[in-house]
């Protein structure tokens, strides 16, 4: 069992970054408002991720920590098919089998918090505490019984890139709740809610960038559904673009989707310039496979020229309004 563990940790947990995608995932499940994320040392020493979510019941924070005991999904197709973000209930479990985690959660309607403090996967102490509702999950000495593991980790500047970049993701994706990334004491990310991607977008990519923005929504056949932000053409910016894809919530870098906004962008943008675009494409899940591998960000289209004509066409009309 606790081998077992370890061993699924090794596909879910990679690096720190892994680590707080999935506490992210499932304070976000839990449908967290405000979520706060301490990081200590590029997360090697300390995550800490503080949601005011759903919290759990004090059987179910023990449940959480234990293998497949709590899986949201029942089979890998599944994972398009549901709303949630959660793989197969056995993140908490790996992230603890590989660390000192602490879980501290109260629900709504509990009078008292629970804490539970395990080791490698052992529950070493637990009790009642006094905490606001919603959950906080403390990782700590990340593979520290796993020394070949721990010493694939990165720089400190490293691991921290890696976890702002999976806040990035998470955040463009959840307009409507409070970010807080904080980095050894100093605040690296920061984003109040606003309920409005096109603030959310121009929050993390640029202030500037608000002006420049041009707003999608297209259906298409099949229910295929394009929503999000395109930076326009001819924006006077200089650096380089960014683009972010999701697919039914997920974020995806997809070669067909990508080759598609090129597509779409072709012999608009000036030379030299790259876009910016946050775009979330929804359809039916019978229409996408994704790769069963958790961490991986593939899928592939059941009618690849379907989705890409349908993503090319719906930027080309976005990108040239009446006064083009
Ligand atoms: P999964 O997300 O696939 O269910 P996890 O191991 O990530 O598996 O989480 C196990 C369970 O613990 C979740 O299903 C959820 O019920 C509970 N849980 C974990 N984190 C939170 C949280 N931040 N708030 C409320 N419940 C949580
Ligand atoms: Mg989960």
């Amino acid at each position: 069992e606790k081998l077992c563990n370890q061993i699924a940790a090794g596909e879910v947990v990679e690096r720190p970054a892994s680590v707080i995608k999935e506490l992210l995932e499932n304070s976000l499940d839990a449908e967290s408002l405000e979520i706060r994320i301490e990081v200590e040392r590029g997360g090697k020493r300390l995550i800490r991720v503080m949601d005011d979510g759903t919290g759990m019941s004090q059987d179910d924070a023990f449940l959480s920590l234990e293998r497949h005991a709590t899986s949201k999904i029942q089979s890998e197709s599944d994972l398009f098919r549901l709303g949630t973000l959660g793989f197969r209930g056995e993140a908490l479990p790996s992230i603890a089998s590989v660390s000192r985690l602490t879980l501290s959660t109260r629900s709504m309607q509990s009078e008292e918090g629970w804490e539970i403090y395990t080791e490698g996967g052992t529950v070493k102490r637990a009790g009642a505490v006094g905490i606001p509702a919603g959950t906080s999950i403390e990782v700590r000495d990340l593979f520290f019984n796993t020394p070949a593991r721990r010493k694939f980790l990165r720089r400190d500047e490293t691991e921290i890139g890696h976890i702002a970049d999976v806040v990035t993701k998470l955040a463009l994706a959840h307009p409507e709740v409070q970010f807080r990334l904080v980095h050894n004491g100093r605040p690296l990310l920061e984003v109040n809610r606003h309920g409005n991607l096109a603030e959310r977008v121009a929050a993390i990519l640029g202030r500037p960038l608000l002006k420049d923005l041009i707003e999608l929504r297209q259906e298409g056949p099949e229910g295929l559904c394009l929503s999000g932000y395109l930076s326009r053409p001819d924006a006077n910016r200089s650096g380089t673009g960014s683009i972010y894809t999701y697919i039914n919530g997920r974020f995806i870098r997809d070669r067909v989707v990508q080759h598609a906004l090129m597509d779409g962008y072709r012999n608009l943008l000036l030379k030299g310039r790259y876009p910016i675009v946050v775009l979330f494409l929804s359809l039916d899940p019978e229409l996408v496979d994704v790769n069963v591998h958790p961490t991986k960000h593939e899928v592939r289209f059941r009618d690849q020229r379907l989705v890409h004509d349908f993503i090319a066409n719906s930027v080309r009309d976005a990108l040239r309004p009446s006064g083009w």
